[in-house]
């Protein structure tokens, strides 16, 4: 069986245990994963705490630092085939997804390289003759990076980009679910060059090393994305050392169709809005509110692409929808949909996981207009299901799409300008896609607020997050 192993101050080593991870198309074991302790987070904090200091770092130019995640970028495009065939095999990611996802994930390390010298200062024009003031933007010290299995690639490009740009160093706890894309990546940012520990990888359990982690007091920054619930344990544990943190968390957003949309290309985006990574993301769009005088008509165009999507393993580029990446995932969407049919809601199409190895579910679309408050409606899923809710006006689907805690993406689709803008308006969400979904830019920040979390990734918010303001007074 491939093993792998952890990435620790410039290294590649053992980690203190191992851990099978599994194929979720098979549910068979395929490889052996590095299982960090205690010890082996404790000598990556400090290894990145060393490396903050040392000159080799910390008094490197901004532009130099520029110049290392350009050669990231360029080695990560080079590396694209290997990296999207691991995350495949390690997540049930399906290959066309992974593929795709790595291009732009080279894009935000290549953002990020031109951002590294344009984090600017600033100075005061106070009201006295003889000082002179200004502040110094400063990286914030080492942060602790922890990320979902979904996307980690992508989701650790959103981390490490800006704060390798800002001068942070950094350990990133990959997931226990497919830590693999991870591990090889390790590979390809040693040979970019930067100094030893400025990024350490490892892998193991969240309530263990993810702890030690998030709690450890030479952290200065946690950056989590994941689960609220994980996020309230995490806040806890950086309560410690009073260390500050970006949460990105779930969501259950709302898409939202007027009868005055283009229906072909609302049905298009829904489809890949809810059913892409196989329903796995956090900006799905998993609550359709449409409007009831079109309702039927766009549930049958729904009905007919879900049914039309092409189920598969997720290594055939001919592939639409893949296993979920944990049978945990699976048998949960399973149970929620038995209990959302209890609760009132009609299947309209899915349902059932098939027989047979491996993680898989077929699209699933519920009608939940006669039950609103069914566990499909209020929950995050993380599975390919979409409810379903009819409403008559703006002012009702304004109410339903905020009848929420969380608050990530939202979509609106609709020919009338001046109703889009109202609807921007109201919203409470993060992100707001009117006649799009899904479209990002490592320009475009993107997070939420509410269970959602807080804190934003992408563009240069996101690298301010990992500074510190230094104020200075000189008198001349
Ligand atoms: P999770 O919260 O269970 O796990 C995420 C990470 O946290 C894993 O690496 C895990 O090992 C670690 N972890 C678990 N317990 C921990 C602890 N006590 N201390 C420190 N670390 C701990 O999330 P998941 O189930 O792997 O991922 C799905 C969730 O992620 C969903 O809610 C989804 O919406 C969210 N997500 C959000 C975004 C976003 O950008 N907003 C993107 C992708 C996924």
């Amino acid at each position: 069986m491939q093993s792998f192993q952890q990435y620790i101050n410039g290294q590649f080593e053992d980690a203190s245990a191992q851990f099978e991870s599994l194929d979720p198309a098979t549910g068979q074991p395929w490889a052996l994963m590095p299982e960090a302790k205690a010890c082996d987070v404790n000598r990556a904090v400090e290894a990145a705490h060393c490396a903050f200091l040392a000159p080799e770092w910390a008094g490197m130019t901004a532009s130099a630092r520029g110049k290392l995640l350009l050669r990231l970028a360029d080695l990560i495009a080079e590396n694209a085939q290997v990296l999207a065939e691991l995350e495949t095999r390690d997540t049930g990611k399906i290959i066309r997804e992974t593929r795709a996802q790595i291009a732009y994930v080279a894009e935000y390390y290549r953002y990020y390289a031109g951002l590294a010298d344009k984090i600017e200062g600033a100075h005061l024009p106070i009201d006295k003759p003889d000082m002179e003031v200004w502040l110094r933007r400063e990286p914030i010290g080492v942060v602790a990076a922890v990320v979902p299995w979904n996307s980690q690639l992508f989701l650790s490009a959103v981390k490490i980009g800006p704060a390798l740009a800002a001068g942070c160093t950094m350990v990133l706890k990959a997931s226990e679910e497919g830590p693999a894309p991870m591990l090889e990546f390790a590979r390809i940012f040693d040979q970019a060059g930067f100094p030893k520990g400025v990024l350490s990888i490892v892998t193991g359990f969240g309530a263990d090393c993810g702890s030690v982690l998030t709690s450890h007091p030479k952290v200065a920054h946690v950056a989590f994305t994941g689960g609220p619930e994980t996020a309230r344990h995490i806040v806890r544990n950086s309560a410690e050392n009073l260390a500050s943190t970006s949460l990105e968390l779930g969501g259950k957003s709302p898409f939202i169709v007027f009868d005055d949309a283009d229906l072909e290309s609302a049905a298009n985006a829904q489809v890949s809005g809810i059913f892409a990574a196989t329903g796995q993301s956090c900006v799905a769009g998993s609550r359709l509110l449409v409007q009831n005088s079109v309702k039927e008509a766009f549930l049958e165009m729904l009905k007919a692409k879900a049914e039309a999507c092409v189920i598969g393993t997720p290594d055939d580029m001919a592939t639409e929808i893949g296993p979920l990446c944990t049978k945990r995932q699976r048998d949960m969407a399973q149970a929620l949909i038995a209990r959302s049919l209890e609760q009132g809601a009609k299947l309209v199409t899915g349902g059932k996981a098939p027989e047979g190895a491996g993680y898989y579910f077929p699209p699933t679309i519920l009608d939940c207009s006669a039950a609103r408050d069914a566990e499909c409606v209020t929950r995050e899923f993380f599975g390919p299901v979409l409810s379903v809710v009819g409403f008559d006006t703006e002012e009702e689907a304004i109410a339903l799409a905020n009848d929420t805690a969380f608050g990530l993406a939202s979509g609106v689709f609709t020919r009338n300008l001046t109703r889009a803008h109202r609807m921007i308006r109201q919203i409470r969400a993060g992100i707001v896609w009117v006649n799009t979904y899904r479209a990002v830019s490592p320009m475009a920040p993107f997070g939420g607020h509410g269970l959602s979390g807080h804190g934003r990734e992408g563009g240069l918010a996101a690298a301010l997050d990992y500074t510190t303001v230094k104020t200075v007074w000189l008198r001349t």
